[in-house]
């Protein structure tokens, strides 16, 4: 059989349909879209199709649109640009314990530089934050609510609309980190009360290093790139042509097979959660098991070993998959989000992120759940905690 990539949360390949769309900005458009001649105006044609086509997906005005070098940098945009430009209003963000390092760490980053102070709201054993917590830790010196729309670990999927509202009703700015979201769910950033929206491409079938800021028109952000005249002065730096009509392509269908493609993944998932349960002794689900999770994704705990091993097993097998965020893989600290979920540490470092993609297939499943029964039960064999489970000891 064919490698298997259970990791699409990491990242995804880009699809056929985009592939084509980004040809032509290799050869025939490759115009500077900030040059007056025909050639730049060719290439900021098809950046303007793109901000359309992201604008529509999320409900937003082109003119709200920013593009960026992906969801890192809108983060770090849009926490550092209210930062500076809120400074005489307050010092305080409001965030949670669950939130990608993108935002995170530069949160603690600004701490340190900028003596701003952070509020991070626990989560419950399912992922969601306490609305009720969040109206009480807003104070007078709040200038931004920053929650995430969907876990990139867990998949759990806060009530956006709620949050904004509670934000809005309090005058404070709200932002929201929809990477991971914006294939599962609908994005209406004005229903949703969202004032900044961050998005990178690669996680919807689009290319890699291409994000998106949304900011709704009016209000106050900080410059973050300066130099030329791009994105309305507030993004300098030649247009990544191919990238952005790679997104703007990408978003489009995301939206277009949204329903089908949750379909045909919460069944794969489903399938894959159940045959887990069933055929692996002492396992557990992370996450939530209601409405409000990604298709996408299922994170377990496979008691008495290390997520790392049975990755690297699977990896032998070949099969992809994800202990922890990406992001903070090669670290050994157990993920800081399944610690905020309550989950007991020895259950953190046995965990492992199952992600599925619409290419993936139900023989795959049952591929994988057969590699995964072999390799758990092997380790389990060599784990001095599994012998010493029952009150047996352990032989060196
Ligand atoms: N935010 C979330 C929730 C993510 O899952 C990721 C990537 O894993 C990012 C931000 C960072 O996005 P990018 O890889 O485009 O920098």
């Amino acid at each position: 059989m064919d490698r298997i990539y259970l990791d699409h949360s990491a990242t995804t390949p880009v699809s056929q349909e985009v592939l084509q769309a980004m040809m032509p900005c290799f050869t025939e458009v490759y115009g500077n879209g900030s040059s007056q001649h025909s050639h730049g105006r060719d290439a900021a044609k098809l950046i303007d199709i793109a901000r359309k086509q992201v604008a529509d997906a999320i409900g937003a005005k082109s003119s709200e649109i920013y593009f960026t070098g992906g969801g890192t940098e809108s983060d770090n945009w849009v926490v550092r640009g209210v930062v500076e430009a809120y400074k005489t209003k307050g010092n305080h963000i409001i965030t949670t314990a669950i939130e990608h390092p993108a935002l995170n760490k530069t949160l603690d980053e600004l701490i340190r530089s900028h003596g701003i102070e952070v509020t991070k709201l626990g989560v419950d054993k399912e992922g969601f934050i306490s609305l009720e917590e969040l109206k009480s830790a807003i104070r007078p010196t709040t200038i931004l609510v920053t929650v995430m729309t969907a876990n990139n670990e867990i998949g759990t999927y806060q009530d956006i609309a709620a949050i904004g509202k509670i934000a809005h009703d309090n005058k404070v700015l709200f932002h929201t980190d929809a990477v991971q979201a914006i294939c599962s769910f609908g994005i209406n950033v004005v229903e949703q009360n969202v004032d900044f929206l961050s998005l990178s491409a690669h996680k919807f079938y689009g290319p890699k290093g291409i994000g998106v800021l949304y900011r709704k028109n009016g209000i106050k952000l900080g410059k973050h790139i300066t130099g030329g005249e791009q994105e309305r002065s507030m993004r300098a730096g030649t247009h990544n042509t191919a990238g952005i009509v790679g997104l703007g392509k990408a978003i489009e269908i995301a939206v277009r097979d949204r329903d089908a493609n949750n379909k045909h993944l919460s069944e794969l998932r489903d399938y894959f959660v159940s045959e887990v349960e069933s055929k692996i002794p002492n396992v557990y689900y992370n996450g939530t098991k209601g409405n409000n999770r990604m298709p996408s994704i299922a994170n377990f705990s496979f008691e008495f070993i290390e997520g790392e091993s049975i990755l690297l097993r699977l990896d032998l097998a070949g099969i992809s998959v994800s202990s922890g965020s990406a992001c903070s893989s090669g670290s050994l600290e157990p993920s800081h989000c399944l610690l905020a979920t309550g989950l007991p540490i020895e259950l953190a470092h046995g965990s492992l992120r199952f992600s599925f993609g619409i290419n993936n297939t139900k023989d795959q499943v049952d591929y994988v759940v057969e590699s995964l029964i072999t390799i758990i039960d092997s380790l389990r064999q060599l784990s001095p905690l599994f012998a010493m489970k029952d009150g047996g000891t352990f032989n060196v």
